[in-house]
């Protein structure tokens, strides 16, 4: 089996690569194992982010790596938080604190203008120099509560709505919402991509 280092430390991604990667059959590993320093994420797209997290998990271990650069983009926030959505309240926000300035930032604004949506890019490289990573892709639609709900996920899924589902990202079972999700779209994209050596 394939060991592939995982250049992310956020515990809820890890989680659901975990499980989304358990269906696969590859061995990946989280870049802490390696102690490998997180690199500043100084790109301007998620594509460039995902770059950068990659390759530097790459050039420390000398493996195959993988990233994912994700975030939810606001319609009446004109797309914000998008690429800040980890540090939205500040360089070291917790959830709840990008929860709260989400919230503050809608106040007033009416359901129908609440849209919003998932982005997720996952990057594949064989190694630091790979001149043809992959790059896969996954967006999830969905609206902004006024109040949050469900206990599962993390970050923004409390008060992320899922229209097709009539709850939030959080009171999904962690298969579906890993069924429906953008990191779920990509990451099976990824394993497509694998799987046919594209
Ligand atoms: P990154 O680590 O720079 O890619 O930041 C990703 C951030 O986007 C996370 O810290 C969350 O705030 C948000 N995010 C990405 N995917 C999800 C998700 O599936 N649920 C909730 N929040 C997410």
């Amino acid at each position: 089996m394939k060991t592939i280092v995982l250049a992310s430390g956020n515990p809820g991604k890890l989680r659901e690569f975990a499980q989304i990667l358990s269906e696969f059959h590859l061995e990946v590993v989280p870049q802490s194992q390696f102690n490998v320093p997180d690199v500043p994420e100084t790109g301007l797209s998620f594509v460039e982010n995902a770059l950068i997290k990659a390759r530097n998990a790459a050039q420390h271990t000398g493996l195959p790596a993988m990233s994912d650069d994700s975030g939810i983009e606001v319609d009446a926030l004109n797309g914000a938080p998008g690429i800040y959505s980890a540090r939205f309240a500040g360089e070291h926000a917790t959830d709840d604190d990008n929860n709260a300035l989400l919230l503050e930032k809608l106040k007033g604004v009416p359901d129908e203008q609440r849209t919003a949506r998932y982005h997720c890019v996952i990057v594949y490289m064989q190694h630091a120099n790979d001149p043809m990573p992959l790059i896969c892709q996954g967006t999830w639609e969905g609206q902004i509560l006024h109040e949050p709900r469900g206990e599962n996920g993390f970050g923004y899924d409390p008060f992320f709505y899922v229209p097709t589902h009539h709850c939030a990202a959080a009171q999904l079972p962690p298969d579906v919402k890993n069924q429906l999700s953008h990191r779920g779209q990509a990451l099976r994209a990824l394993q497509a991509a694998l799987t046919t050596g594209s």
